[in-house]
């Protein structure tokens, strides 16, 4: 896991020459882990037992603000047709030997099953970046949200994005059903995603389409608020301030990906002092 940064650095080196100088900052920045041992040489074999968690994969962004960076510049990349680390398949076995002993992703991607909406591509991150959990709706059970704390406080992860998109169907199957039972089960995804429609009323003056916009930003809110709500480990994380809950909406048609503000746990500030 060790040699993972040098093999990747040695791999993009040229390739990441046009990403943003906060990135190259962050890639080029010495990393310290207090369990890696000091004498540990740099050339360790990728098969060289690594420790789980954080301390062996050291290449990630180290706070919640350079992990939204580094996710606004992939998909930067990503919307321009220039994505650089996922383009090369040269050294796709180096990556997996590299991975074999651990992980550290440093963003969780709470997304849509949706076949259109591939978070890696989407970010331009390779395999051991982002740590994703997929349902419809981007609506995530217990287990999902059990998912982003493991990360978050196993894995180190610094970042939660909770991402819906436009067009989707699960948010579209909803507002049809109005209330009426789904068939099968997805009764379970109508109680995952309980309240959207009341949040957020048509309004007779608006098309449909307006409508299911309006419906999709607010279910990526909702539901990164309900991941907060049901979790008081990544409460707890974000009152450390060492996780950032972030909503965001992807745009089919232009890649581009919308990110809002993290959510806080303060409450409102006052306007004025
Ligand atoms: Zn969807």
């Amino acid at each position: 896991m060790r040699a993972l940064p040098f093999l990747l650095a040695a791999a993009s080196f040229t390739l990441l020459a046009d990403e943003p100088a906060t990135h190259q900052a962050a890639k080029a920045k010495p990393q310290h882990h207090a369990t890696t041992p000091a004498t540990t040489p740099a050339t360790a074999p990728a098969a060289a037992p690594a420790a789980h968690g954080p301390a062996s994969a050291p290449e990630g962004p180290d706070s919640p603000s350079a992990a939204l960076t580094e996710l606004a510049a992939g998909n930067a990349r990503f919307v321009a047709g220039k994505r650089v680390r996922t383009l090369d398949t040269g050294h796709d076995a180096s990556m997996r030997a590299a991975l074999v002993g651990g992980q550290a992703p440093f963003a969780v991607v709470v997304t849509c099953s949706d076949s259109r909406v591939p978070d890696a591509l989407v970010f331009d991150q390779e395999a051991g970046r982002l740590f994703t959990i997929r349902e419809a709706g981007n609506a995530p059970d217990l287990q999902g949200i059990a998912s982003a704390e493991y990360a978050a406080e196993h894995l180190g992860s610094k970042l939660v994005v909770v991402m819906g998109h436009t067009s989707c169907g699960a948010v579209k199957a909803i507002r049809e059903a109005n209330g009426k039972p789904l068939p099968g089960n997805l009764w379970a995804l109508q109680a995952g995603m309980s309240g959207l429609l009341e949040s957020t009323p048509h309004d007779p003056n608006e098309d449909v389409k307006a409508h299911l916009a309006r419906l999709e930003e607010t279910n990526a809110r909702r539901q990164a608020q309900a991941i907060l709500d049901r979790s008081s480990l990544l409460r707890g994380l974000v009152t450390e301030e060492k996780l950032w809950v972030v909503p965001a909406l992807y745009n089919l048609a232009s890649g581009k990906v919308q990110f809002f503000k993290p959510l806080s746990l303060a409450p409102a500030a006052p306007a004025h002092h």
